[in-house]
């Protein structure tokens, strides 16, 4: 387990990387004690550090593959303990992501999981963190674009020979949208490891920028992301109380419906450099 380096990608954008990065992230540190960095390799339209209220890192993953500096001078702590690797906000000409990998690799021994957020498709960027990571997380809505892209994705790994644990379904609900569970697991040839259900809080909880899984640890989603961290640290997610099994079980029978939801909290989840 110890420097295991998990890519999460997706082929189409928008499926919940992002929030699935950040929220494993602060649960295997909060839930599991675990050592963990999470890197934005979504380096052209970055966003992880949004969701965990580091809003202007004054330097990012660009400067370090720009001027060849060590990740350790970029990385920042999130007052869980999760360590940061964001990437810049702003536009910058020409990055190379040719020797992310190296950069990436030569931190593994620090960490127990190194988790890289990706951005959607195959293009080169995500190409270059497929080569940094042991394993993939592929992601992907139940609906038919995101099904057919995040195909590609599989096929591409296989290619590179990085082995797929499994897939996370977002926002999934219990209604029929074409296909079965079966049907696309069987697809992709990869089991499904996670089902995410639709859950109103993780737009409340990104506007705060607090990770749901902190913002509101027992709402539906949080259980999973949780259920799902302690997958990955190889323990089993004792907490969670038959009150929250039957919450998990009313909200994938709800479907997705909306339902009204409580005002922001005023907690503070700053991330500061190391
Ligand atoms: P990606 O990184 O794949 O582009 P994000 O993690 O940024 O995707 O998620 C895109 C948007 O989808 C977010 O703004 C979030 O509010 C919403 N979202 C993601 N997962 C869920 C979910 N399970 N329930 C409700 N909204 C979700
Ligand atoms: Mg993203």
């Amino acid at each position: 387990m110890k420097g295991k380096i998990l890519g999460i990608i997706s082929g189409k954008g928008g499926v919940g990387k992002t929030t699935t990065v950040a929220n494993l992230g602060v649960a295997l540190v909060n839930e599991f004690g675990k050592k963990i960095l999470v890197l934005d390799g979504n380096i052209i339209t970055a966003n992880l550090n949004l969701h965990l209220d580091l809003v202007y890192p004054p330097i990012t993953l660009q400067d370090a593959l720009n001027n060849d500096l060590s990740l350790d001078k970029i990385t920042y702590v999130h007052e869980t303990g999760l360590h940061i690797i964001p990437s810049s906000l702003t536009f910058k000409e020409k990055i190379s992501t040719n020797h992310l990998w190296r950069k990436v690799k030569s931190l593994a021994n620090q960490y127990e999981i190194i988790l890289i957020d990706s951005a959607p498709g195959l293009g080169e960027e995500v190409l270059d963190v497929m080569r940094a990571v042991d394993k993939l997380l592929i992601i992907t809505t139940p609906d038919l674009p995101s099904i057919t892209t995040s195909m590609k994705s599989i096929e591409l790994a296989k290619k590179m020979k990085k082995p797929v644990l499994g897939i996370i379904l977002n926002r999934a609900r219990n209604r029929s949208y074409g296909f079965s569970e079966n049907e696309i697991a069987a697809t992709m040839k990869v089991p499904i490891i996670a089902k995410i259900p639709e859950d109103e809080k993780i737009p409340e909880s990104i506007a705060t920028k607090i990770p749901v899984v902190l913002y509101e640890p027992r709402s539906p989603a949080s259980i999973v992301f949780k259920e799902l961290a302690a997958r990955l640290a190889g323990r089993r997610y004792r907490s969670l109380s038959i009150l929250d099994r039957i919450k998990l079980l009313f909200s994938r029978k709800r479907s997705g419906r909306a339902r009204k939801g409580k005002g922001s909290r005023s907690k503070s989840t700053s991330a500061k450099k190391r």
